[in-house]
């Protein structure tokens, strides 16, 4: 999960009881980085506005801009209004990248490992819920969809593996090792996919943290 800034003023078409224009959608994807709130996928083929507190019965809620997040269609079924009380990337309370730890399966098919690293009834229910949107493949199109997620931070986590071992490496000149800390530090970045692993794979390398010390500051 990464800290959104939710900018400006509610968009006026809210007031009129429309949430799903082109203004909401087009603010959400600017604010979100185009990345869905709680995996992190970015390039959305679907995007679907998710209501962080459900909504039904609720007009108020379902009208809320503060309540309007950007999300994956895979997210949102999972998510769907069983899983409250959740952590709020939105707010500046929680430092919602420490407070929940995420890690890469040693294979393709093994888990996706979220922890809890504080203690706190929304942190622990966001670990149950973002363990599902990872990991979950009980059903024939859900097994689909957490395969290409997978494949795709595959990709990235390869990346990743290489520039560490450029940094780690004794025999790197300057120049590489430079260029490979400038490719690290994009990846640590909020806008960038997937970003709390890459955070947390430098936060529990000793190795590489020592070499990345000044880019960790988050
Ligand atoms: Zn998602």
């Amino acid at each position: 999960m990464f800290s959104v800034y939710r900018i400006g003023d509610a968009p006026i078409c809210l007031e009129k009881k429309i949430y799903n224009s082109p203004e909401v959608v087009e603010r959400l994807e600017q604010m979100f980085h185009g990345k869905c709130y709680l995996c992190e996928k970015a390039d959305l083929q679907a995007p679907e506005i998710e209501h962080f507190e459900p909504h039904e019965g609720n007009p108020k809620l379902k009208y809320d801009w503060n309540n309007l997040y950007y999300s994956c269609a895979r997210c949102n079924s999972i998510k769907s209004n069983r899983h409250r009380n959740l952590v709020d990337c939105c707010s500046d309370n929680i430092d919602v990248v420490r407070a929940i730890k995420c890690l890469m399966p040693r294979t393709p098919d093994g888990d996706v490992s979220i922890t809890q690293e504080v203690n706190d009834i929304r942190v622990e229910n966001t670990v149950l819920l973002l363990d599902r949107c990872f990991n979950e493949d009980g059903s024939a199109l859900r097994g689909i969809t957490r395969a290409s997620l997978i494949e795709t931070m595959y990709e990235y986590f390869c990346d990743f593996l290489k520039y560490r071992q450029i940094i780690v490496n004794r025999r790197t000149t300057p120049r590489e090792k430079q260029d490979a800390k400038d490719a690290l530090e994009v990846m640590l970045q909020n806008q960038f996919e997937f970003s709390a692993f890459w955070r947390w794979h430098v936060l529990t390398d000793r190795k590489l943290k020592n070499e990345v010390e000044d880019l960790i500051n988050f």
